[in-house]
């Protein structure tokens, strides 16, 4: 069963026409396509009647509405686009360039090597004096790093803390002495 499409001339079969109970054989007029054109059209011309009718209906059906954004947020193509938005907003980077600096770290963060999660992504670190985009790291080395101050002098001195201070030497009260680190 075909019909011809007022619009556009072409025949096409019943499933290519939305249906219309008004009409004789139950379809409209203008073929899918075509409908969906002209709606287009129309939103591109003046947007505010649709966008009013949209939250008209999300008021009149909060539920479902609250229901179709939880689907959609946990759709993949959203949830890209939403990261790619959040990282150009946040860090000037896009989804393809954090892609990129991941691959060039083997697909693990920078310090420790370890990989994020399934659907989880690394911190994208930057240097907070310049905001240029240093690597990516795990959520424990990019604490680890904020907390330190990203003060390269004082993670030195951590590290050099670490190495000379033997724990039991300093339980039994064996110590020659304590380098302190200087905060001026
Ligand atoms: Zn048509
Ligand atoms: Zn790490």
């Amino acid at each position: 069963m075909e019909k011809r499409c007022k619009v556009c001339g072409k025949l096409k079969p019943f499933s290519d026409f939305y249906r219309m109970a008004e009409m004789k054989d139950g379809h409209r007029n203008d073929c899918k396509a075509c409908n969906l054109a002209a709606k287009a059209a129309r939103y591109k011309a003046d947007p505010a009647p649709a966008i009013a009718r949209a939250k008209r209906w999300q008021e009149e059906n909060r539920d479902r509405h609250l229901a179709n954004q939880r689907g959609r947020r946990e759709r993949p193509d959203v949830k890209a686009r939403n990261r790619d938005g959040h990282l150009r907003r946040k860090f000037g980077i896009t989804q393809e360039r954090y892609a990129e600096l991941l691959a060039a770290q083997g697909g693990g963060c920078a310090v420790c090597r370890k990989k994020p999660k399934p659907g989880r992504s690394l911190h994208v670190d930057h240097d907070h004096a310049t905001g240029a985009v240093r690597g990516l790291l795990c959520f424990s080395d990019n604490a680890a790093l904020g907390h330190l101050a990203e003060d390269e002098v004082r993670i030195d001195a951590l590290l050099g803390y670490l190495l000379d201070h033997d724990p039991v030497a300093v339980a039994i009260g064996d110590i020659e002495s304590v380098d302190i680190y200087e905060t001026a």
